[in-house]
């Protein structure tokens, strides 16, 4: 494996979701719904694929689906896209990711990003030679380190990676949060990322996009996708929207990782995209009911639940039980009690600091959440 690559193993997501398989353990680990996506969306995908939409799309996305994302993006920030010029589609928002990293950061380059942090930032940041300044964002509110942050942003800098609502915590960035993020950004000419693939699982705040912060659109890329929207996370369609000097390096990227995406699944995704508002309005209901069950029956366990905005995620910390480190209770969790967790120390530049820490998703039925709680009551 390349120099680039060498210090990252299999992800976790995979490790744990193996592990779940092998052990028979109850997956709150990956975050995938154990429930299927709507019906239209699914019909959506079938009939492209029958009426023959099957070759090549169009490189950055199908004309359709492309003004699907600018029409859902003008309804949630009030900001007007061409379509055409800044919107991009890619093959899920981990190769948006990519392709923004890869499109618009130079070797030697410095990125800001907050750990606990998704784990392809730092991969794909690796590879395209950035050098990582990682902030940490700490229990139990997990707020951005504002004065770490003034100090770590200089004129080295040439982006600040952002993700709200925040994976693995569910800490949604506030509005005085952001316009610290936006002041920085344009004193030092720094541009934005910003991961908000969540935004339509927001439950204790508002969800605000960092491009509708006044001056921020036109040096900001924001990713998203259909996956956690529309539980279909196996469809990997996602997209990137950016001001065209900045979707011009996107596409540059996105042109030679993947050239193109699914073309009956972009005609699915710009049906979903069209979704009434009361289609997201039953998503939150039901994911708060089920995060009700989770955080409940977690703290009956006896852990120490921090609360979570956003996301299908919480966090909790692990060292009322005795265990060393978040790998060695995953460890246990999943042999002697048959339930898989997702350790977050692999999510900081410096493991220590998650050590105490692991994250469990409630993107599971009622019954598969009771049963996890059911079996750590009894064995834990
Ligand atoms: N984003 C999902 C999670 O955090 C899974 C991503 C993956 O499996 N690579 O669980």
């Amino acid at each position: 494996v390349s120099k680039r690559l060498e210090k990252f193993k299999t992800t976790i997501f995979t490790q744990m979701s193996n592990l779940a398989l092998k052990h028979g353990a109850i997956n709150l680990g990956q975050g995938f719904p154990n429930f299927d996506g709507p019906d239209f969306v699914k019909e959506a995908a079938i009939q492209a694929i029958r009426e023959g939409k099957n070759q090549y799309a169009r490189g950055y996305g199908i004309p359709d689906l492309n003004i699907a994302i600018a029409e859902r993006f003008k309804k949630d920030t009030g900001i007007e896209l061409d379509p055409e010029k800044e919107v991009t589609v890619t093959s899920g928002c981990t190769e948006a990711i990519a392709a923004t990293i890869l499109g618009l950061i130079n070797p030697g380059d410095e990125v800001v990003v907050f750990a606990p942090f998704y784990d392809s930032y730092e991969a794909t940041l690796s590879m395209a030679g950035a050098k990582i300044k990682s902030l940490t964002l700490r229990p139990p509110d997990f707020a951005v380190p504002l004065a770490e942050l003034q100090a770590a942003v200089t004129s080295q800098t040439r982006a600040i990676f952002i993700n709200t609502p925040h994976n693995p915590t569910g800490k949604m960035l506030t509005r005085a949060e952001l316009e610290f993020i936006a002041n920085l950004c344009t004193a030092h000419d720094v541009l934005a990322f910003t991961d908000e693939v969540y935004d339509k699982l927001a439950f204790e705040a508002e969800h605000i996009s960092l491009a509708s912060i006044p001056g921020m659109h036109e040096r900001t890329v924001t990713m998203n996708s259909l996956g956690k929207t529309f539980s279909l996370t196996g469809w990997k369609i996602g997209w990137a929207i950016a001001p065209p000097h900045l979707t011009w390096g996107v596409r540059q990227a996105h042109a030679y990782l993947t050239f193109a995406t699914s073309t009956p699944m972009q005609w699915a995704g710009s049906a979903a995209l069209r979704a009434p508002e009361s289609y997201y309005e039953e998503l939150r209901r039901d994911y708060s009911t089920k995060k009700a069950i989770l955080v409940q029956g977690l703290e009956d366990v006896g852990f120490v639940v921090y609360p979570s905005s956003g996301t299908y995620f919480v966090v909790v910390d692990h060292t009322p039980f005795g265990f060393g480190d978040d790998i060695s209770f995953c460890e246990h969790l999943i042999k002697e009690v048959g339930v898989v967790a997702i350790p977050t120390s692999v999510f900081y530049l410096n493991p220590e600091e998650g050590k105490n820490l692991v994250r469990f998703t409630f993107c599971k039925d009622e019954g598969t959440l009771r049963a996890a709680v059911a079996r750590m009551k009894e064995k834990l």
